[in-house]
């Protein structure tokens, strides 16, 4: 049996389509567009592209964006200062605001997040916005994180009752996501109870015998960065497939991007896989529009 596809792309087009509605009805009540503020620094080529396509997806659905570029160089307390300054809307209103991970090594990166003032922090990294997450009331819920949810949603998959294996426990994709799917009945899009109640099992890289775990998996997310770490023998036959990684490989000469599944075997295997492109990507970078609306929505005016 092949597995189905989770085809994220295409399911971002169909949100995307929802939320430029929604962008007009605002639009048309407050007489200006919501807007974000992205902070890239330093000429990394993956943040470049990756700030790129949030840039493009803003402008599809009617959200402004404004990137401010800074160098490489730049230290700490120019960053936090940065920030401060966008959050007093010196840069233009900014409903959202977003530093693009990862910053530069001699950056503490911890406290330019914290910069970001919580009812504008679109990436839900800031701790109130976290604090919030883990009591069960979200605001801004981590783009990728909300997305693998959207994504089980979409597909019908039952959560409740469920085993989901997640695989990576950073505060960016793992924690959140395993926060998600244990929660109580969340209520998502209008839809009470789905994407949620699931018994969540969390991995890292300290586990023993992460095999063990991930064969018992009905939902298998895997976010750690590292190809070909899921192989067929390590999934349940039937299971769902989560690829969340997102590695550079040369193969034949060529540069590409694949995930942290083998993908080939483990479809063999599995009853739905998402694919790396095309999977969970566009879906973080959807959700990131729906968190600068809500900001936006919040902050009125
Ligand atoms: P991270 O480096 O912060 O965390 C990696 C996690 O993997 C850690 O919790 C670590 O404990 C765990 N880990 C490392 N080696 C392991 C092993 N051998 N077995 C089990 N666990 C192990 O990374 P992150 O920011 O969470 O990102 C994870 C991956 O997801 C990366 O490839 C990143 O590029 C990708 N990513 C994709 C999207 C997207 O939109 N698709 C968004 C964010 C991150």
């Amino acid at each position: 049996m092949t597995a189905q596809l989770l085809d994220g792309r295409a399911l971002a087009g169909r949100i995307e389509e929802s939320l430029r509605a929604e962008v007009e009805t605002f639009a048309g009540m407050f007489r200006r567009r919501p807007r974000l503020v992205v902070v890239l620094v330093g000429d990394m080529a993956a943040s470049g592209s990756y700030v790129k396509s949030k840039a493009a997806a803003a402008e599809r659905v009617g959200i402004d964006a404004e990137v401010i570029r800074v160098p490489a160089e730049t230290d700490t307390a120019a960053l936090v200062a940065l920030v401060r300054g966008i959050a007093r809307d010196a840069h233009g209103p900014a409903d959202g605001i977003l530093v693009q991970l990862p910053l530069p090594k001699h950056v503490d990166t911890v406290a330019v997040l914290d910069a970001v003032p919580p009812d504008r922090d679109v990436d839900g990294f800031h701790p109130e916005n976290a604090g919030l997450l883990s009591q069960g009331r979200p605001r801004f819920i981590p783009c990728t994180a909300a997305g693998v949810q959207r994504m089980l949603i979409d597909a019908d998959v039952p959560t409740a009752g469920r085993h989901a294996v997640i695989v990576g426990r950073s505060d960016i994709v793992g924690k959140p996501l395993a926060l998600l799917l244990a929660s109580k009945s969340p209520t998502i899009g209008g839809l009470r109870g789905q994407g949620g109640d699931a018994t969540v099992t969390l991995c890292h890289s300290r586990s023993e015998n992460l095999a063990d775990h991930t064969r018992r998996a009905d939902i298998l997310v895997a976010a750690v960065g590292r190809p070909n770490l899921i192989t067929a023998d390590m999934v349940k036959p039937g299971a769902v497939v989560i690829d969340v990684g997102i590695n550079r490989i040369e193969q034949d000469g060529k540069s590409r991007l694949v995930g942290d599944v083998d993908f080939e075997a483990v479809r063999e295997v599995a009853g739905w896989i998402s694919p790396v492109p095309g999977g969970v990507g566009p879906l973080t970078v959807v959700m990131l529009l729906a968190n600068t609306l809500l900001a936006a929505e919040l902050r009125g005016k």
